[in-house]
């Protein structure tokens, strides 16, 4: 059976089919999977911990994922040996046979779609729109890497001749060993495609998936396990900061591929950048993303989109919006149109098929949220939402409301710092010139979007606005939901470091060094 591919555009389809495999892949989950014992992997052979973690679904505290085997820094060392030795192998294979190798590490995502789909819904309450979508983007992912390396013939190329009997031709050559550190938010395709990138530059991976999202870190670890690699090539540790730390500062780690938090990320750039040599850190990181409706904005599409930019997989993503900026002149209107889609969201068991919001992550999250929620009624006014939801099914899991604040200060935290929370803040303007000016004084610049039938508007916004990624009147996705090949997922100021980001063509090349080759003769 042929199913639909569930991307953010096309979601006027008919996806029964979809939703039969999830049925039949949650029930399954449930009876087989749940609450197992999880070993991690060094050098191919399973190794289990002597302690373990355990991990409870933010949907119901009382489902456990399962047990996984809990790291020390005695198990990075050994990680990083193995993926030393597993480097020489794979860099050593020609880059086509990498591409091959990988292609089928795609076939196993892709055959296992709806089974990783299931866990990774269950482990961080993703709706079941956005748990397809995403695995359905890192079969895409390594499909696109390898395709733009076959596409540059291998990072090859040949240079002009100085003598005729001397050839000179540049290449782009693995570093070694890279440590990939991922996060929970979307812990199939960013695992995947910072792995992928690695690995067909010639590098060997020490993953470290977020201890939050272990188990879907688990599902994809065994696709690349399984698709021949060369044992040592792909490793799995598990574990928290700590174990983070320990494989960030290891001498024997020659680059290190993050994605998560500012905070984070920005410590690793300022400590880790050299090993035992200076060494590539690529991080990408949050965002403060803001979207503009002009006075001649079509307010329903306008509504509609800011609508799933901010409150989609309950606003945990860097590309989510968390500030919009309204033309006075259309505020009312505008408002009453995003309360009436916000009214429309249901929030509730992400496994239900009509669920658009399902819970938010973890005990800090709801604490930010709620300290957030009394900061805007105390400092705003609160348009909807501010309550955490605790009533029937929802008491057993981590459900708060998606929540619009309007009239705080242009410099409250709420309007500066990333919530990473379905919360939204509303900001009036009447010179879109000023407004832009205000979001660019914000850390971040990861998305922007903006509404506007105006050509010389647009133009403005996509001349002036500091962000990496830009989106103008959309409906569905707005300013998230980036795919590969489309867009390309590249965070400027606090939001990333080199802007050359990942889904698009000057990304894999990061992840390896050139050489320049001169032979007489
Ligand atoms: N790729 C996702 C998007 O464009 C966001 C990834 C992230 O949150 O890190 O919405």
């Amino acid at each position: 059976m042929s199913l639909p591919r569930v991307t953010y555009t096309n979601l006027g389809e008919d996806f029964s089919g979809v939703h039969a495999r999830l049925d039949a892949e949650l029930e399954h989950l449930a009876a087989e999977t749940l609450g197992r014992s999880h070993a991690a992997s060094i050098g191919g052979q399973d190794v289990a911990g002597t302690e373990t973690f355990s991990i409870a679904s933010p949907i119901d505290r009382d489902i456990v994922l399962g047990r996984f085997a809990a790291c020390d820094t005695a198990t990075v060392d050994r990680a990083v040996a193995a993926a030393r030795s597993g480097a020489a192998e794979w860099s050593a294979l020609a880059w086509q046979e990498r591409v091959a190798r990988l292609r089928r590490a795609a076939d196993l995502v892709e055959e296992r779609k709806y089974p990783i789909s299931a866990a990774c819904l269950v482990e961080v309450g993703k709706s079941r729109m956005e748990a397809v979508g995403e695995v359905e983007e890192a079969i895409d992912l390594i499909r696109y890497y390898s395709g733009e390396l076959e596409r540059n013939n291998g990072y090859e190329a040949e240079g002009n001749k100085a003598l005729p009997q001397e050839r000179s031709w540049s290449r782009l050559r693995p570093y070694g060993v890279f440590a990939v550190i991922a996060p929970f938010n979307f812990p199939v395709a960013l695992s995947i495609g910072m792995s992928t990138a690695a690995l067909l530059g010639g590098n060997a991976v020490v993953f470290k998936p977020n201890e939050m999202s272990a188990l879907t870190g688990r599902l994809l670890a065994e696709c690349f396990l399984e698709a021949g690699l060369p044992a040592g090539a792909f490793n799995l540790v598990y574990g928290g900061a700590e174990v983070g730390k320990a494989l960030a500062e290891h001498p024997g780690v020659d680059g290190i591929a993050f994605t998560g938090s500012n905070g984070v990320g920005m410590e690793l750039l300022r400590r880790y950048t050299s090993g035992r040599a200076a060494r590539p850190v690529l991080a990408e990181m949050g965002g403060k993303n803001s979207t503009f409706v002009a006075a001649d904005a079509d307010l329903d599409v306008a509504a509609a989109g800011v609508m799933r930019s901010a409150f989609g997989l309950q606003g945990q993503k860097c590309s989510a919006l968390s500030k919009v900026y309204v033309a006075s002149a259309v505020r009312a209107a505008f408002v009453e149109k995003l309360l009436a889609q916000m009214a429309t969201i249901v929030i509730g068991d992400p496994r239900r098929a009509d669920v658009y919001m399902g819970p938010v992550i973890n005990d800090k999250a709801i604490a930010r949220f709620e300290k957030a929620a009394a900061d805007a009624a105390r400092d705003g006014k609160l348009l909807a939402g501010g309550k955490r939801l605790t009533k029937g099914f929802m008491a057993r899991g981590l459900f708060v409301e998606p929540t619009l604040v309007a009239d705080l200060d242009a410099d409250h935290a709420i309007n500066r710092e990333e919530l990473f929370l379905p919360f939204m803040s509303l900001q009036e303007f009447t010179s879109l010139d000023a407004a832009i000016a205000d979001a660019n004084r914000d850390a971040y610049g990861l998305t922007s979007g903006i509404y506007t039938q105006s050509k010389a508007t647009l133009e403005t916004f996509l001349n002036t606005i500091q962000a990496g990624v830009l989106y103008a009147n959309r409906a569905t996705g707005a300013t998230t939901g980036a795919w590969p090949g489309i867009q390309t997922f590249c965070g400027w100021k606090g939001s990333g470091t080199t802007g050359k980001g990942g889904l698009g063509s000057w990304y894999l090349p990061q992840f390896m060094r050139e050489q320049s080759l001169t032979v007489f003769g």
